[in-house]
Formats: C-alpha cells, sequence, structure tokens
C-alpha cells in the first residue's frame, strides 16, 4: 500500500509508490557523453574566471575559489521597487573548483578531502562577513542535477536571511536526536565509522536519497577537525563507488544541511536526481518518491561489503 511519511525535522510530505520502483538501471540518466570543449575551469584558463578569492596549493592548484561570475546573490545594496515586497538579492555566490582535472569525481578521495578542505575555509570567511545569516553549500553533478559545466565544481551561497525551510528545522532541531538513534539502528542503515552515521532516512524524498550525519552534534562544518574531514572524505568516496555500480553515470545533488546560529545537528544529503518532479509535486509541495528507503539501504550495503569482501 502507498504511504506518506511525514520529515518531522521540516514537516514535508513524501508519498512513496513502490508499485512505481523500477529497477535502478530502468531509471538512471546518464549524462550526455559531451565533446571536450573549451573550459574555463581547467589549468591553464585562470584568467577566465572572475578573481579568485582562495585557492589551495601553489602554483599547480588543488582546489580554486573565484565569484560567480552569474551569480545569484551579489554583495550590493541598491534601491528596488515593485507592487509588492520586494529587497536586493544581498549575498556571496561563489565557484569552488574542486580539482585541476576535468573528468576527476567524488569516487576520488584526495578530490573529496580537498574539497571538504575548502569548504571549511570559504565557509568561516563568509560567516564573518557582515549581514550574512546563513551559508549553503552544494555540488550539482551531472545533467540531470542543473549542471551546467562539466568540470567538477561546487557552489557556496552566503546570504542575508535563514531559509524558510531551516528556520523550520530549527524549531523541530530536538527531533534530530530521535532521528539519528531510530535510523542508527535501523534496516535503513548503511554503514557507521567511528564519527558519522551514514544512512538512507525513513522519510525520504527522493530515490536513493542518503544522509551521512556526525555522531557528535555540531552545527556547521567550520567544527569539523582534520580526523572529521579525512572520515567523511572516505565515506563520500565509498559511497559514490558504490551508488555509481547501482545506478551507473547517475546525475546528484549534494547539500549541506548546516546553521551558523543556534541549536541544530548538520548533515550531509546526497540527492540522486532519476526522477523528474512533475506537475502533483508543483501543486502540492509533496514529494513522491518510488524507492523504498529500506531497501535503498539494503542495496548499497550490499555493494558496500563487496567491496570490503
Ligand atoms: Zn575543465
Amino acid at each position: 500500500m502507498n504511504e506518506i511519511r511525514i520529515n518531522p525535522l521540516n514537516g514535508k510530505k513524501i508519498i512513496f509508490c513502490p508499485d512505481r520502483m523500477k529497477r535502478p538501471k530502468d531509471i538512471k540518466i546518464v549524462p550526455a557523453k559531451e565533446k571536450k570543449k573549451f573550459c574555463p575551469f581547467c589549468p591553464g584558463n585562470e584568467d577566465k574566471t572572475p578573481d579568485e578569492v582562495f585557492r589551495l596549493g601553489g602554483r599547480k592548484w588543488k582546489t580554486r575559489v573565484f565569484e560567480n561570475a552569474f551569480p545569484i546573490v551579489k554583495p550590493e545594496l541598491g534601491s528596488v521597487h515593485g507592487d509588492f515586497d520586494v529587497r536586493p538579492a544581498f549575498g556571496y555566490h561563489e565557484i569552488v573548483v574542486e580539482s585541476p582535472n576535468h573528468y576527476s569525481d567524488f569516487r576520488n578521495v584526495s578530490h573529496v578531502r580537498n574539497t571538504i578542505i575548502t569548504y571549511i575555509a570559504r565557509f568561516n570567511e563568509l560567516s564573518k562577513k557582515k549581514r550574512i545569516r546563513h551559508i549553503s553549500i552544494f555540488k550539482n553533478h551531472g545533467d540531470a542535477s542543473g549542471a551546467s559545466l562539466r568540470h567538477p565544481h561546487s557552489q557556496i551561497m552566503a546570504i542575508d536571511f535563514i531559509p524558510d525551510e531551516m528556520r523550520t528545522e530549527l524549531r523541530n532541531s530536538k527531533k534530530m536526536k530521535k532521528v539519528l538513534s531510530v535510523e542508527s539502528k535501523s534496516e535503513r542503515m548503511i554503514t557507521k565509522t567511528e564519527r558519522f552515521v551514514v544512512f538512507a532516512p525513513f522519510f525520504s524524498e527522493s530515490p536513493y536519497e542518503v544522509w551521512i550525519v556526525p555522531k557528535k552534534k555540531m552545527r556547521n562544518i567550520s567544527q569539523f577537525d582534520d580526523d572529521h574531514v579525512d572520515e567523511i572524505s572516505k565515506l563520500i568516496s565509498t559511497l559514490m563507488k558504490a551508488m555509481k555500480s547501482l545506478l551507473g553515470d547517475f546525475s546528484y545533488n549534494l547539500v549541506v544541511k548546516q546553521v551558523l546560529k543556534g541549536d541544530y545537528h548538520m548533515r550531509f544529503e546526497i540527492h540522486p536526481r532519476l526522477e523528474i518532479p512533475a506537475g502533483f509535486e508543483i501543486d502540492t509541495g509533496a514529494a513522491v518518491n518510488t524507492a523504498i528507503p529500506e531497501k535503498v539501504a539494503e542495496l548499497i550495503r550490499k555493494k558496500l561489503r563487496g567491496r570490503k569482501a
């Protein structure tokens, strides 16, 4: 029977339709094979990007950060007016080029580690800026994710408001303790390390959604120490390998759910983009998910075991 599960953190409704579940290989969205065109993010083209604000490494860089050439928010406060509420879209919108290698991806541990180190450095810097109240860190990978360039990159947006969904989560922050204790003992648990728990949440919004949650409560990635960085880099890389062998070349979004202030337990979320939200989702705001998390966790666990063997 189809059922509606409710996310206790943000109140979102997710409708599970297992009968619509297709085999993973049938629902993958393969990024189109592209011919290598001019790439502004490749080494040698550093002067084709806006001014650099950060780099990991020296002349031979590992990661680079610069302002997005087409920003959603800008650090400017001009006057705006209109028929309804309106204000300047203030903030900082940065691009993180995660690797000099055009074809690298998150299956590579040092690629992930350099990216996480860069996230932390930029988070620390942007959180000091005036007016900033929220920092959004995300990665779009593949055609179906919204990514416009193939070269591996993430984005960081520092904005002057707290998103509504995050306000709801802050109100419900006490519930994360229960989510973590239930999920870490459930059939949805995928793997555990010394510092993290990985699971397919009961109320997954999208097929093959995976959460990586630090065991110790921390509100954002600035609280990660070197061991956290090492562990989560290995975890993400291992998960990506397992998920790729299940789903093929899949598109995904990776997001860091975190806050600057307040009582909150942060997490990383991986959302494979296997289906495109349709009219019902737009009309109701509810999500429809065809992959049961219990099954997803079992499939990923099997792949992880296969790798260790
Ligand atoms: Zn490139």
